[in-house]
């Protein structure tokens, strides 16, 4: 396996792509590594991110952009980019991501491998180094839908070291797995159909849907109104927990200056600066420029004056989006909607337009506002070749409807099997 280089690995470097931890080598295992680990997996390699998981291409990574293995021009998505080439690459038999805003499903759609975000508490967070806490989740990223359901069952349930992990006894997902779609009812979101879907990734949509009738399910339109917020809420939310868990990089608890001392083995700061030096050299050379980005958004959202028409807002707003997508959710088994508005794009086409960045998430972000799962399942590929996934949605802890429907499209559709010329 790969691991996305947030997870923690005891006496290997974990380094989040920063340049503040590039040195950093955890003394423990995160519960998923140790988990698997247990299960008898061979770590082959951390897998390259784009910095503190903050982007959606992997070009934010201090360590250099990561290619797509289908197109060397083009990014492989992120900010779990590096998982998703791997895994694409035949690099490893799968990897493990993580998915704020999408990070699991937008590289699995631009790489061709099955990405699954799970739902919020499903799978412990302890020892993975965070983005936005109340918003994280951690998933497979996989070759096939069954791999994703072997991985799961292996990393998902309680840990005492997180304590949003969920109490629920939980299946066997691999007996979700089915070929036909007989009863299934499937919800289409009008609102992620319009405007700026790209041409070849609606005719990839277009021909999904009528293999999902083609296997016995009844296709229909719905309607999620709160979508056009999503962004705003997710960003504002996101980028307040983001300030606040990037705190700890001071260069004294972690961080640049937090060298150990020849003699003493302690952490102790550059000689000759005063604390708050210590605090501005650190972070000043050590924070790529999303993540200062991030701390000052956040900051800004959450300062006095500013909390109530920003944070308090948006979270309101996100209650809302939940509720919306409770309701649906109990209307129809999942729904199916576009991972991304368009296929992978060049290497340094958005980089220099962080707005054009977060709008690339306008079908990935709705869903970890919901805190529900979604999977993205290899569907096809444009002209000049490359991959696009179909997004399958469930309600609140059921991933099983989503193995159910993402099972019988993967065998029907058979793009799975499709590999990048290397
Ligand atoms: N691109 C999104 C962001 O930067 C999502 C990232 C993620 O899921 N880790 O917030």
């Amino acid at each position: 396996m790969a691991l996305k280089d947030v997870f923690s690995t005891k006496g290997i470097k974990t380094t989040a792509a920063s340049k503040i931890l590039k040195d950093y080598i955890p003394d423990f295992d995160a519960t998923v590594t140790k988990k698997l680990m247990d299960a008898g997996c061979i770590l082959l390699g951390k897998a390259n991110t784009d910095e503190f998981t903050m982007g959606s291409s992997t070009e934010n990574s201090y360590f250099g952009p990561t290619k797509n293995p289908w197109n060397l021009e083009r990014v492989p998505g992120g900010s779990s980019g590096g998982s998703a080439a791997a895994v694409s690459a035949d690099e490893c038999v799968f990897a493990l991501g993580t998915d704020t805003g999408g990070s699991i499903r937008q590289p699995s759609s631009f790489c061709s491998t099955v990405g699954l975000k799970v739902t919020y508490g499903l799978v412990s967070r302890f020892g993975v180094v965070s983005y936005a806490s109340s918003f994280d989740t951690i998933g497979p990223i996989t070759k096939t839908v069954e791999d994703a359901a072997i991985v799961l069952n292996h990393i998902a349930g309680h840990d005492v070291d997180d304590s949003t992990t969920t109490r629920d006894k939980l299946p066997d997902y691999t007996t979700f797995l089915r070929s036909d779609l007989k009863g299934k009812k499937i919800g289409l979101p009008k609102e992620f159909f319009g405007e700026g879907l790209n041409n070849e990734v609606a005719r990839i949509l277009e021909n999904a849907k009528s293999m999902l009738e083609s296997l016995g399910a009844e296709v229909v339109d719905v309607s999620l109104p709160m979508t056009k917020y999503a962004i705003a809420t997710y960003y504002v939310l996101v980028k307040s927990e983001a300030s606040s868990n990037l705190s700890r990089y001071d260069g004294i608890r972690y961080g640049l200056s937090a060298i150990k001392s020849k003699d003493s083995g302690l952490r102790t700061p550059d000689v000759g600066l005063s604390l708050s030096d210590v605090y501005l050299q650190s972070r000043t050379e050590g924070f790529g420029s999303e993540a200062k980005r991030s701390i000052m958004m956040g900051t800004y959202t959450l300062s006095s004056g500013y909390f109530d028409a920003y944070y308090l807002k948006a979270a309101k707003v996100r209650t809302k989006i939940k509720e919306e997508y409770e309701k649906i959710l109990s209307e129809v088994d999942v729904l199916m909607a576009p991972v991304s508005p368009f296929p992978a794009f060049k290497i340094g086409e958005k980089l220099d337009d962080p707005l054009s960045m977060y709008k690339a998430d306008a079908d990935t972000v709705p869903i970890n506002t919901a805190g529900i799962p979604a999977m993205s399942v290899p569907a096809g590929f444009t002209e000049s070749g490359l991959p696009v996934g179909i997004q399958i949605i469930g309600p609140m802890m059921g991933e099983g409807k989503i193995f159910e429907v993402a099972s019988a499209f993967e065998k029907a559709a058979k793009i799975s099997d499709i590999k990048p010329k290397l």
